[in-house]
């Protein structure tokens, strides 16, 4: 038998690899990568691999009297992957290639290459625990369906807050309903965190620590400070942190040193490792507990697919003289005008121009053509032809007749939903129902529906939790878009309140320069730069810092309009003074109105960055 088998590098695409070729004693088949490498390996050592197609020997095959399997792997992962059951070859340094190679160990059931990968991973400590490469590797994880690494990754990530702020620049590392998924086990992992450290609080804990003497007892006779530190994991999972515990019993130590009848300070190093495996296992048991909620389910789920198409009376309409006939996919046909159609939509038009295959089918002497569109969105596009109008029940339902306009481009169809829409005939997102209608918006490529439900977004906190199920409807980028265009209106707010803090005329807080106001430490400085009376830079101060630190928490839609009310209140604590006073009663009802009209002016110019720019952040998806 020959020992060396060439691989064909004139097929491969990187540089050669002279090492890559495994050449076993007592091979007797061969297994060929997608990149044509070629190893040769007893089958018996393989498992599943061998489920692929034999070539027939002698098929471009350069060892005749062994079979080929062609893999569709590529050869630097086959080689890894054959390195674990023949040991030559250690694992890849890149957690993306770890990822995939643990994948395909998967793919083909073998247990044994997966147990020592795996086994690699922890030696080595290879999956990242800083934020972004987590989820980067958690969004990986998930792809693969590698339920182990991605429990693990999901643990790591809840070290950091989940907040729409917090992942901010990270949003679009995964869809929606990864994000959504990602959440719901953090929820639950907080849940079980809370009862589990309860009840060990008040039962296991005592006993884990019986020789330890401190006056400041708990109800369940462990010392005060240790059952807040326990209590305060159940809040914040990242204090579950041998420092964070050392921390606690410091701070306390230090409070206590005088006390002779604290002796925690003394604690045996042996009663902090007990205490600590105690909670060690309580900890993990949460977070096994949590596991189910991480189901690696993938796909969002497409809205129109839940649209129940038994839930509506069909009263189709029915000319007689009809000359076509179109079917949705649940199969109810629908009779029309080959010229109504061909006048709406150009891509009818064309459609119904072109000869019609002598095979296709007809009914009753009609040519049938089937969409892709169920039946209750086909009955609101016919009606909208017809005299017989139908109302969508729900925005959704608009947002998708939208988008099969779009599709099919008939121009003037969509204009008339979306007057329809304008003029309330037609359903319009209520409250936090433009989430949702924002992600379908997006994900349809329906740019005024998504400019309109973007800004209604902003009446409403945009969290995880207000978010909740609606999430699993968002693309990546889409949320990620939403969060920046949220942030565009809070700086532009946040400027416009700035040039109301500014004094040198022509600004429009000039007038108020003249007030004596409280004796300050600056009051040498004010010739050079005059200074707002204190009333009214902290009213501004005030909403810039909401602004700031609720951006996501709060609605960004009512600072304009609440802000004359708390002008008046600010204004009435400092009725007193003559000159504030006197530039009230003159100038001050201007000012509001000033004021008011700026900040709707900042809120009301921010436009989400559309498609057409190429720059784009905003709408544009990353890969399209
Ligand atoms: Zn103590
Ligand atoms: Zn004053």
């Amino acid at each position: 038998m020959s020992t060396t088998v060439p691989h064909e590098l004139a097929s491969t695409t990187g540089e050669p690899l002279p090492n890559l070729l495994l050449d076993y004693p007592g091979a007797d088949i061969i297994l060929r990568s997608q990149d044509c490498y070629h190893f040769q390996v007893p089958k018996t050592f393989i498992g599943d691999l061998i489920q692929g197609t034999l070539d027939p020997p002698g098929n471009a095959n350069p060892e005749p009297s062994l079979p080929v399997v062609q893999l569709p792997e590529n050869g630097e992962i086959l080689h890894c992957l054959l390195g674990f059951i023949f040991p030559v070859t250690p694992i890849p340094s890149s957690t993306e290639e770890i990822m995939e190679l643990l994948s395909v160990a998967q793919k083909y059931q073998m247990e044994t290459a997966l147990t020592h990968i795996r086994g690699s991973i922890a030696r080595h400590n290879s999956l990242p625990t800083s934020l972004k490469p987590a989820l980067l590797t958690y969004a990986l994880a998930r792809k693969y369906r590698l339920l182990p690494e991605a429990l693990q990754l999901a643990r790591s990530i809840l070290k950091y807050p989940m907040t729409i702020e917090n992942f901010d620049d990270k949003l679009d590392i995964m869809s929606g309903t990864s994000l959504y998924e990602l959440w719901e086990y953090h929820e639950r992992v907080r849940l079980n965190l809370a009862s589990d450290l309860t009840e060990f609080r008040t039962s296991q804990a005592h006993g884990s620590i019986t020789n330890l003497r401190c006056t400041e007892l708990s109800s369940s006779r462990i010392p005060r400070w240790l059952d807040q530190y326990i209590e305060s994991i159940g809040k914040t999972p990242n204090l579950f942190d041998h420092a964070e515990l050392n921390v606690a019993l410091a701070r306390h130590a230090k409070v206590m040193a005088s006390r002779p009848d604290c002796q925690c300070a003394s604690i045996t190093s042996q009663t902090i490792r007990d205490f600590w495996d105690a909670l060690a296992s309580v900890v993990d048991g949460s977070f096994e507990k949590a596991a189910s909620a991480l189901s690696l389910v993938h796909e969002r789920e497409d809205p129109q697919a839940q649209i129940n198409p038994t839930t509506f009376p069909l009263d189709t309409f029915d000319p007689s003289d009809a000359s076509l006939i179109i079917r949705s996919s649940d199969l109810v046909d629908f009779r029309v005008h080959k010229s109504v159609l061909a006048l709406v939509s150009p891509f009818f038009r064309d459609l119904l121009s072109l000869p019609q295959p002598s095979d296709s089918e007809s009914v009753d002497g009609l040519p049938v053509v089937e969409l892709p569109e169920d039946s209750e969105l086909l009955n609101c596009m016919v009606s909208l032809l017809y005299p017989v109008c139908t109302v969508p029940n729900s925005y959704e339902k608009v947002l998708h007749l939208l988008a099969m306009c779009q599709k099919y481009e008939m121009v003037s169809l969509q204009s008339s939903i979306r007057a329809k829409v304008d003029r309330g005939e037609f359903r319009a997102p209520r409250g936090t129902e433009a989430f949702p209608a924002y992600a379908i918006a997006a994900g349809k490529g329906l740019i005024p529906e998504m400019e309109s439900a973007a800004r209604q977004t902003l009446d409403h906190p945009m969290t995880f939790e207000a978010l909740g199920k609606g999430l699993r409807l968002f693309e990546g980028w889409a949320l990620r878009g939403l969060a920046n265009f949220r942030k565009r209106c809070r700086d532009s707010l946040i400027a416009c309140l700035d040039s109301f803090l500014e004094t040198k005329p022509p600004g429009p807080s000039s007038i108020w320069t003249g007030c004596p106001g409280r004796p300050s430490m600056y009051s040498w400085d004010r010739q050079q730069n005059p200074i707002l009376p204190e009333w009214l830079s902290q009213l501004l101060l005030r909403n810039q810092n909401y602004l700031k630190l609720e951006t996501f928490t709060g609605s960004l839609n009512g600072v304009h309009s609440r802000i004359r009310g708390e002008y008046l209140v600010a204004f009435q604590s400092h009725a007193s003074c003559h000159s504030c006073s006197s530039v009230h009663m003159n100038k001050g009802s201007t000012f509001c109105a000033e004021l008011e009209n700026k900040l709707t002016q900042a809120y009301n110019e921010v436009r989400g960055e559309y498609g057409s720019h190429s720059d784009s952040t905003y709408l544009s998806p990353r890969n399209r």
